[in-house]
């Protein structure tokens, strides 16, 4: 595998100093998986070109005992651009990929003409994928697809490709770029994604990827498609680039707002997603489902073969049928799903029988005086396995500078409870009924005033999930983590 750059910047050698490489040397640096070769082909004051040769050790890499080891190295590991080759752009040109030049600060700053080749790129979804990644950020995209064995041209093209990307940019950005485009190319990782994965990405990515138009795509490959990382990453993104085509009406503007200033509904789903995901519930009910954000996920882990989704408004159900393409459902997974017009307020014997139900930001929608018929319906007769509910925090609320003192988030919202008063209600109702709850913050956890949601989660008899309180990051590990 090899990863050359090429500059025509005058004086050319001082890409030397740039990669903090000298052009006279060869230089060998020894990586867990391999070693990495630096070298100068060309130097000139014209023309300067570095090669970064990758000499991954297959032995070595099914000695470290991996799945992924053993079922790529007798494929192409060793041979083709990689999270090998990220790890050892960050490893070996680290200091340029930060950006950083003691000896040439202002070439370090400035975009240069830069040319990168890279032998040999795998690319899910072809040349298309691949220009639809390098060409918004302005790179000039040359690719030769390479047969799959010369030897056999009838056996047709491969997903490899020799890719040469030309642009006016900083070596910074370029590194950038490769860092962490390649393994999207790729859609694979030679490590274990966790949460820290979604922190490098929107780290690397500051500046460039909130804008991308492939974003989405970026995303869901680099986080390996882990659905709970993806959309933490993802809402932090829109954070950052808000959508000027968004118009809502005024008071929802509003209130998105504040969520989405801490992506926190994305988290809330995210972490009762992970809870259920680990509870190992099959049956599960969504109560107050509202426009069907939570049902939409959890149709898609197969480990829920039965989900009903049920609300009072009829408006709500009818645009959760609509964002979920209702109509257009193969017959398999229509069957998993139901949307049931009903309320809390009333014992429903159609809620009987399920593993488990969330119940999410809807407890603040009911008159407290109904709230023990809320807990008559849920606990008393419907009494699933494990109950999640999640209500906002009041306390965090004067975090919000946008929302003014002592108002709730929503103007429907009958009440916003603090921690304590949210767990004595949830402790009452866990000693009436026989449930065990325990509580976890969701969204950035303030040592004051707690998280902005907060979320209880109750279990009946047998049902047991892990003891130990488990931060909100592990849990959108966990979400991911079987997607
Ligand atoms: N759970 C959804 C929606 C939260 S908004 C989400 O997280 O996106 C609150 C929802 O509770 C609304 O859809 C509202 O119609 C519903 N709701 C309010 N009172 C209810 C009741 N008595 N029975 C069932 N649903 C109710």
């Amino acid at each position: 595998m090899l990863l050359t750059l090429t500059t025509t910047h005058p004086p050319a050698s001082d890409l030397g100093y740039l990669l903090h490489k000298h052009p006279a040397k060869v230089q060998t640096f020894s990586l867990a998986f391999g070693q990495a070769h630096v070298f100068y082909p060309e130097v000139s004051e014209a023309r300067c070109t570095a090669a970064l040769l990758l000499d991954i050790d297959p032995v070595g890499l099914v000695r470290g005992g991996s799945d992924f080891a053993l079922s790529q190295y007798v494929n192409d590991r060793p041979y083709v651009a990689s999270s090998f080759l990220s790890v050892a752009i960050a490893q070996v040109y680290g200091t340029a990929l930060n950006g950083v030049c003691k000896d040439r600060p202002e070439l370090a700053a400035t975009p240069i003409p830069l040319v990168a080749t890279l032998s040999v790129v795998p690319s899910r979804g072809g040349e298309d994928v691949l220009r639809r990644l390098f060409e918004p950020l302005g790179y000039q995209v040359t690719a030769e697809r390479h047969t799959l064995d010369e030897q056999f041209p009838a056996w047709g093209m491969s997903r490899y490709y020799t890719v040469t990307l030309t642009h006016t940019v900083r070596l910074a950005d370029l590194l950038t770029h490769l860092y962490v485009l390649i393994p999207v190319l790729d859609d694979e990782k030679h490590y274990y994604v966790g949460v820290d994965e979604v922190e490098k990405l929107l780290k690397r990515g500051e500046g460039w990827l909130a804008a991308h138009p492939a974003r989405e795509l970026i995303v869901t490959r680099y986080l390996k498609h882990q659905r709970g990382l993806k959309q933490a990453a993802l809402s932090r993104l829109v954070e950052d680039a808000p959508d000027p085509l968004a118009q809502d009406d005024e008071e929802e503007a509003a209130e998105r707002q504040i969520s989405e200033k801490v992506s926190l509904h994305d988290q809330r789903l995210g972490a009762v997603l992970a809870v259920l995901k680990q509870t190992g519930a099959q049956r599960v009910l969504d109560l107050g489902c509202g426009e069907g954000r939570l049902l939409r996920l959890l149709l898609a882990e197969r480990q829920f073969n039965k989900i009903l989704g049920m609300d009072v408004a009829h408006r709500s159900l009818e645009m959760a049928a609509e964002r979920l393409r209702l109509d257009q459902m193969p017959a398999h997974q229509r069957a998993r799903l139901e949307l049931l017009h009903g309320s809390l307020m009333y014992r429903d014997p159609r809620l009987e029988g399920y593993d488990a139900a969330a119940v999410v930001e809807v407890i603040e929608h009911l008159d407290p005086p109904r709230l023990a018929a809320f807990e008559r319906v849920v606990f008393g007769a419907a009494q699933p396995g494990v109950v999640i509910i999640t209500t906002p925090n009041r306390e965090y609320n004067v975090k919000w500078e946008t929302l003014p003192a002592g108002e709730f988030r929503h103007k429907d919202h009958r009440f916003e409870w603090t921690r304590a008063e949210f767990a004595a209600w949830a402790q009452g109702i866990a000693g009436r009924y026989s449930y065990r709850v325990r509580f976890l913050p969701i969204g950035p956890d303030d040592p004051l005033v707690g998280s902005p949601s907060q979320m209880a989660i109750f279990e009946r008899g047998e049902t047991e999930i892990p003891t130990k309180e488990v931060a909100v990051a592990e849990l959108w590990a966990a979400a991911g983590g079987a997607a």
